[in-house]
């Protein structure tokens, strides 16, 4: 049966990994992103040359309101999502004497609250049928911590706690809720990494190397594939690096 997935940050990376692998499934898809109009477009026909359906949402998530847009969107075009995949999320490396207020405000906006808000409108749409699935991708520095990137790895933590607290709110009406805390992996994310720095990150991972959006999107499906039971979870993907 096909279903209805939501993907945020689907223009790139891990989320466009997700969206093809969806898609792949013959899926709907309804992919959202905003800095990136045309790679948005792309992965939508890509999406229908794999075999799925996919629309395309234009939305900045930090800002008030572009959740509840995004959910209408998917419904004028495919109706209730059956899964949310959270995964839009930027990064901030910097001494964390040398951030400001205004830059807080908008990594917590973009990683943690559009992620709030974005579950809060899928949820609302999932509890009458009693049954849905939401995803977020946080990271291992949520669980770690990670030195030069408090604030980021302060807001995956959050992400973390909102999918345990989630899945105890949300296991009676058959919505199961998880995190997927990846290790490294080789995106444009991780593009401001010179060669020397990439070289030692690789070195430190047990694995030898980065983790590939594909592979990051393969977890995703299975976590998203498996019993409802599997709820709650913050499952590390790192190569053994953490
Ligand atoms: P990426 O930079 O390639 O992609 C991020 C996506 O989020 C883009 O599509 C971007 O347009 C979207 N986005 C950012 N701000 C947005 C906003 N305000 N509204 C709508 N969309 C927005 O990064 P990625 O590596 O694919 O990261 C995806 C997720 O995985 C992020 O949440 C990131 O924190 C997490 N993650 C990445 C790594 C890694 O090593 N790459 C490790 C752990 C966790």
């Amino acid at each position: 049966m096909k279903r209805i997935v939501i993907i945020t940050g689907a223009s790139r990376g891990i989320g466009r990994a997700c969206a093809l692998y969806f898609g792949r499934r013959k899926d709907c898809v309804a992919a959202v992103g905003f800095r990136h109009p045309e790679a948005l477009s792309e992965v939508c026909e890509a999406v229908r040359e794999a075999g799925g359906e996919a629309c395309a949402i234009l939305e900045d998530l930090a800002q008030p309101g572009a959740a509840e847009r995004v959910l209408r969107a998917c419904e004028e075009r495919f109706g209730a999502p059956d899964i949310l995949v959270s995964n839009a999320g930027v990064s901030a490396v910097r001494l964390f004497q040398d951030g400001t207020d205004e830059a807080t405000e908008a990594l917590m906006e973009t990683n943690l609250t559009s992620a709030i808000r974005m579950a809060r409108a899928a949820v609302k749409r999932m509890l009458p049928r009693h049954e849905g699935r939401i995803l977020f991708v946080s990271s291992v520095f949520g669980i770690t911590g990670a030195s030069m990137e408090a604030e980021y790895a302060a807001s995956k933590g959050a992400l973390n706690a909102l999918a345990k607290s989630l899945a105890k709110e949300l296991a009676p009406s058959g919505i199961a809720v998880n995190a997927l805390a990846p290790g490294a992996i080789d995106t444009d994310m991780n593009a401001c990494l010179s060669e020397e720095d990439r070289a030692l990150l690789e070195e430190e991972i047990p694995f030898g190397r980065m983790g590939t959006p594909e592979e990051a999107a393969e977890m995703a499906g299975l976590i998203l594939d498996a019993p409802l039971y599997l709820t709650g979870a913050v499952i590390p993907f790192d190569g053994a690096w953490t």
